[in-house]
């Protein structure tokens, strides 16, 4: 059985931030900038694939679905763990508010 990680469906994500909270790993992190071309206004989330365990907390925060579970190869050579995709500039996402007790 191989490991999984989840990937984004970039013209099915919003933008909303709603995933972003529910990984414990800081997988998802949205683009700095919106590519050109972009039907909706707001820039979408991408998962940092060297970040991302598999554990599947995300899927469900998604409302539109834009999340989906994949599989990581068993070859270590192929995985994206190991060799992930060039990753564009993202924001830097303030998960602790100040006094809080748990994530923003
Ligand atoms: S599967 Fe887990 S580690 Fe990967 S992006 Fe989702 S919550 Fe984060
Ligand atoms: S919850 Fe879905 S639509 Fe919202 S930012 Fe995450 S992937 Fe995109």
């Amino acid at each position: 059985m191989g490991q999984s990680m989840v990937a984004i469906i970039e013209e099915d994500c919003t933008g909303c931030d709603l995933c972003i909270y529910h990984c414990p790993f800081e997988a998802l992190l949205p683009l700095a900038v919106n590519p050109s071309g972009r039907t909706h206004p707001k820039r979408p989330v991408i998962v940092v694939e060297q970040n991302c365990v598999g554990c599947l907390s995300c899927i469900g925060s998604c409302p539109t679905d834009a999340l989906h579970e994949v599989g990581v190869p068993p070859i270590s050579l192929e995985s994206p763990l190991l060799n992930p995709s060039a990753q564009e500039e993202t924001e830097v996402v303030k998960r602790w508010r100040k006094r809080a007790t748990r994530w923003a």
